[in-house]
């Protein structure tokens, strides 16, 4: 409800004045413990090491919880469990497995209120994304595998699938549950027993996940949640029982993983960082475009890796979309994360935050021009105001590297070959957009551009069915779909 009417609402809107909206805080209690330990074997066992992390709520910068720290015996221990596990849960008929993911869905949809707002709690993603986008994709992975399980002789026709046995798993903070949903779904409908690491920002709804697998019934052992930091990481995807690492976090880490595996045999897929170039055309319908350009960079502040950070538009209407781009900007609600009519939320750590700051800083030093939503930010928390820079050249940082924030970089192009030619000057290939009227246009570009996933006048559409990955240094292999079902077993 607003609580001040602009005198003229139609020349306020035209000229940007903002209206002021009431508090509207989801009021769901998040059920966080004060402390989590280690979900090894189907128990909540204290780390050996007996340390914790803090986990800290970027909305306000309190504590929320303790995270054990599991150290190389911890995750060897959970190793032993998952193999042990592996013989029974791999010899069940496949619709016993899928009953345990169907559970699991559902359970994760009973309780997604208290689970979204854990999430936002925790990462800092508006109230409105994690429980509209996060909860329900992440129970409708468990969904699509769950009806895999039983079916996954129609997987490869002709063959047939056998599991892989332990697979070693290490996700992000960006999308929490919704990494963990896709990582865990299509490993246990193949037979697969797991070990997963959470990020250590953002570990909260995975140990919550942890619980609700003991209400699905899951036998213990065949999954084993251990938390910790990047030492922990290290020894989950070293571990030499890993039949296959799965890993999403950043290039960095990936080449340091690619490394570390070169040479044992173990299967690898990963899934890293993108600078996704977002192709705007003169024939374009602009307003939709503009809609779609604000959700490509600024859903969930930028903290994801197909995120359309370059924006490519062609010369003819780029003064057009820069200022219909401010225009939309200024009515972005910027802050608590908690606020249901809130559309970008806070940073999820004052680290990622100082990333943000230092990139953002070199943009400035490099000659690109900066426009920054004019929204107040909490005092408390980790916050940073949504954020475009004009002027840009390819050379610059901020057309090359991976933000990860609310922070959009604008080039422009005059024909398709340029357009083409720019968006794929970049060592990523994650994803792209592409806005047009011309359906030719699209599918020439979309065979044209380096990227594992093209979005035709949409972007950041999600579905389980759809394979999701990279090119070039955003990775290799895929998840989702049957392609991404393939990864967690072998061929027969
Ligand atoms: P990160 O530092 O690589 O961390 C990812 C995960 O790896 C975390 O659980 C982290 O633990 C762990 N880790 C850290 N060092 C490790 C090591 N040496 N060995 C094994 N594991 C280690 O990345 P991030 O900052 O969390 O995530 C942001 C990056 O992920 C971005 O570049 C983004 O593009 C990418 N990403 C890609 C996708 C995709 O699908 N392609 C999806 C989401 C994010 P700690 O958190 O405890 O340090
Ligand atoms: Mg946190």
């Amino acid at each position: 409800m607003a609580s001040k009417k602009p005198a003229n609402p139609a020349r306020e809107l035209l000229f940007g004045d903002l209206w002021e909206f009431d508090p509207a805080p989801e009021s769901a209690s998040p059920h966080i413990a004060p402390r989590y330990d280690l979900f090894i074997n189907g128990k909540f066992t204290p780390p050996r090491s007996k340390k914790y992390l803090a986990s800290i709520s970027p909305r306000d910068a309190s504590k929320l919880s303790e995270i054990a720290i599991a150290n190389a015996a911890d995750v060897d221990a959970a190793y032993k469990a998952a193999a042990a596990a592996f013989p029974k849960w791999s010899a069940l008929p496949g619709a016993e497995r899928g009953k345990y993911l169907f559970r699991i869905a559902r359970l994760l949809q009973d309780r997604a209120r208290e689970f979204a707002v854990a999430e936002t709690l925790d990462g800092g993603k508006p109230i409105r994304e994690s429980r509209d986008f996060d909860l329900p994709m992440a129970a409708a992975h468990f969904f699509h595998h769950a009806g895999w399980a039983d079916k996954l002789a129609y997987a490869a026709p002709g063959r047939s699938l056998a599991p892989l046995g332990v697979v070693g798993q290490v996700i992000p903070w960006n999308f929490p549950l919704l990494m963990l949903a896709w990582k865990l779904a299509p490993a246990l409908a193949c037979g697969n027993t797991v070990v997963l690491k959470p990020a250590e920002t953002t570990s909260i709804t995975a140990m919550k996940f942890a619980a609700l697998l003991g209400e699905a019934g899951l036998p213990p052992g065949v999954v084993n949640i251990i938390t910790g930091g990047g030492d922990t990481g290290h020894a989950v995807v070293t571990h030499p029982t890993a039949a296959k690492v799965a890993f999403t976090g950043s290039t960095a880490v990936g080449k340091a993983i690619q490394r570390a595996l070169a040479g044992t045999g173990k299967r690898l897929t990963l899934e890293l960082g993108g600078k996704a170039a977002n192709i705007v055309f003169e024939d374009a319908p602009l307003d939709q475009a503009v809609e779609g350009i604000v959700n490509a960079i600024f859903f969930n502040q930028g903290h994801v890796c197909c995120a359309g950070s370059r924006l490519l538009v062609q010369e003819s209407i780029a003064d057009d979309v820069l200022r219909k781009l401010k225009l939309r900007m200024r009515h972005l609600r910027v802050g608590d994360p908690l606020d249901k009519n809130t559309d970008v939320g806070a940073i999820n750590s004052m680290a990622q935050l100082e990333r943000i700051r230092a990139l953002v800083q070199s943009g400035l030093d490099e000659g690109a021009e900066l426009y920054q939503c004019p929204a107040s930010l909490p005092s408390k928390g980790f916050y940073f105001p949504p954020t475009l820079f004009s002027n840009v050249t390819m050379s610059q940082r901020i057309a090359r590297e991976e933000i990860f924030g609310p922070v959009l970089s604008i080039l422009t192009f005059r024909t398709p070959d340029e357009a083409v030619e720019k968006a794929n000057n970049t060592d990523y290939g994650l994803s792209a957009g592409v806005w047009t009227d011309k359906g030719s246009r699209i599918l020439k570009l979309s065979s044209e551009l380096r990227a594992g996933v093209v979005w035709a006048n949409t972007y950041n559409k999600f579905d389980p069915t759809s394979p999701f990955g990279g090119y070039k240094h955003s990775g290799f292999g895929r998840e989702g779909g049957r392609q991404g079902l393939l990864e967690y077993a072998q061929l027969v």
